[in-house]
């Protein structure tokens, strides 16, 4: 390579080792938004799918009613039916990348589902191959469905603890959010958002409107309302800053997340 042709950056790069910290440091900057006008919204499996008509149909009327102020990415959670697929793959000794791939197929057979009762409306489901192709139905549907695992199935990391894929929906949608420069990341599940403790289990738990991830992290909390690994991924993000949690069993709860209302938690970066 004729060292003319390239950048300072270029150089450095291209002669340089890429494990360099010196190095990497010379890479950050500003990035583009990619999709500035989307909103990712992931629909939770357990939390909603689960419950069937009563809570998911309600939530596809708003959807569709939104469709005409807001552009949508559609993720959606695995739920029980995912646990029940760990639990026996645990019992099997399967590790936690084949988990990984259970996963993603239970999250798309929630996906499918929402996507047959959005068809009417020409909502895509599309599958990770196909995200090139997000722009254009953004613009001509508004709105598209995909399953919220993030598709690195065997590639899973290890958790901490235990054996459970730690990046699951919630990890998927949010890093969809991150890398497109979405409007906003929202996420639809069963309670008002999050609270000091399980709210299904400690009735005296306190709701939490709003907290920095450093706050969060120094409550120590038992257990929270959004899988951990987003909160650790949120801290080095460049556009996913913030994350909302709404409760969707509420009429109107996604739209008002929509239009920048002030509902449920919001979780900020710092
Ligand atoms: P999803 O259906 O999106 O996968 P989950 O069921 O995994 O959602 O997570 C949402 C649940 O988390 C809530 O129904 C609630 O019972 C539970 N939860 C655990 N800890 C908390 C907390 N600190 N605040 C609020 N909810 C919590
Ligand atoms: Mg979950």
């Amino acid at each position: 390579m004729n060292g003319d042709l390239l950048s300072d950056l270029g150089r450095t790069l291209v002669e340089g080792s890429l494990t360099d910290v010196s190095v990497l440091e010379q890479t950050a900057g500003p990035v583009q938004q990619i999709l500035p006008e989307a909103n990712v919204v992931k629909i939770g499996g357990q939390s909603i799918i689960d419950r069937g008509a009563k809570a998911l149909l309600p939530i596809v009327e708003e959807v569709v009613s939104n469709l005409e102020r807001h552009q949508m990415i559609l993720g959606t959670g695995a739920g029980t039916r995912a646990r029940h697929a760990y639990s026996v793959a645990l019992d099997l000794g399967l590790p936690t990348g084949v988990m990984g791939v259970l996963g993603t197929f239970t999250s798309m057979q929630n996906a499918r589902m929402l996507h047959y009762l959005l068809a009417k409306h020409g909502i895509p489901f599309i599958e990770p191959i196909q995200f090139p192709q997000l722009p254009l139905f953004l613009i001509e549907r508004r709105a598209v469905v995909f399953f919220g695992m993030p598709p690195y199935t065997f590639w899973q990391q290890n958790p901490k603890v235990g054996r459970i894929p730690p990046h699951r929906t919630d990890t998927g949608s949010y890093l969809v959010s991150e890398v497109f420069g979405a409007r906003s990341m929202i996420y639809v599940k069963d309670e008002d958002g999050l609270y000091t403790a399980d709210p299904k289990k400690d009735k005296g738990a306190k709701f939490i409107p709003k907290i920095t991830v450093p706050e969060l992290k120094a409550m120590d909390l038992q257990d929270v309302v959004v899988e951990r690994a987003v909160l650790d991924l949120m801290v080095n993000a460049q556009h996913g800053r913030s994350v909302r949690i709404v409760n969707g069993l509420k009429p109107g709860n996604l739209t008002r997340a929509l239009e920048g209302e002030d509902v449920g938690t919001l979780i900020t970066a710092e």
